[in-house]
């Protein structure tokens, strides 16, 4: 009898998207759908809202602690959005990636471009809103921001959306629903492919 050994590389998953698109509530969602994959936690320098609590959705440092992070290289990419510091410790991804876990990364379009140029074997996901009247109506529906902030998310959000050309996927988050099935597939799809498949056959 022979035998065939098949082992699929781990997976870097970017999301990204303009502020109140949905990223969160649907990668929230993506992980009750996919296994052998960890997301990855943000280090921002931005206050937590209320309810947020550190080591749960971000690591809330100050300016000097972030720069320091990212001086020393401990950040696998960094941006400055909407006025405040976000990076993606690069220690967690090496790590889960070595133990053959995949890492799911919520993080701008700024971000999304620097690790596709770090890692082009990053696969980029860019989630739209169905409408630009859906995006204003869910930044202002979330009511974590004040007035101010939800001004200056919306006017980021047409430059935001330009980016889209620079990723692999689009998907459309009209519903949570179809927007995490359309994600699921192009995981199962993305790990599927050749180039991060070892295959070994034994006559
Ligand atoms: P982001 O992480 O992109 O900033 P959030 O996940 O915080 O966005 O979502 C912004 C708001 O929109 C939240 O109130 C969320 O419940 C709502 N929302 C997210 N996805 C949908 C959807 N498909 N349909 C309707 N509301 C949504
Ligand atoms: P929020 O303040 O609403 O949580 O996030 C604001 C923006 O920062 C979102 O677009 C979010 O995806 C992005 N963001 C969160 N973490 C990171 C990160 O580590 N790096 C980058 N580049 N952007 C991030």
């Amino acid at each position: 009898m022979s035998e065939i050994a098949v082992t699929r590389s781990p997976l870097v998953v970017v999301i990204s998207g303009p502020s109140g698109v949905g990223k969160s509530t649907v990668v929230d969602h993506l992980f009750g759908r996919i296994e052998g994959m960890r997301r990855s936690i943000s280090v921002t320098t931005r206050r937590p809202r209320g309810g947020e609590r550190d080591g749960d959705a971000y690591y809330f440092v100050s300016v000097d602690e972030f720069e320091r992070r990212r001086n020393e290289g401990e950040l696998l990419e960094w941006a400055e959005v909407h006025g405040n510091l976000y990076g993606t410790p690069a220690r967690f991804v090496d790590e889960e990636l070595g133990k053959g876990t995949g890492v799911i990364l919520e993080i701008d379009v700024q971000g999304g471009v620097s690790v596709k140029e770090k890692r082009p074997e990053a696969v980029l996901v860019f989630l739209l809103p169905p409408t630009i009247a859906e995006l204003e109506r869910r930044l202002r529906g979330r009511g974590t921001d004040t007035k101010e902030i939800i001004a200056r998310r919306l006017a980021n959000a047409r430059r935001e959306l330009e980016y889209y050309t620079r990723y692999d996927y689009a998907v459309v988050n009209d519903t949570v629903g179809t927007a995490v099935e359309d994600i699921v597939n192009i995981v199962r799809a993305e790990s599927l492919r050749l180039s991060r498949t070892a295959i070994d056959i034994a006559y």
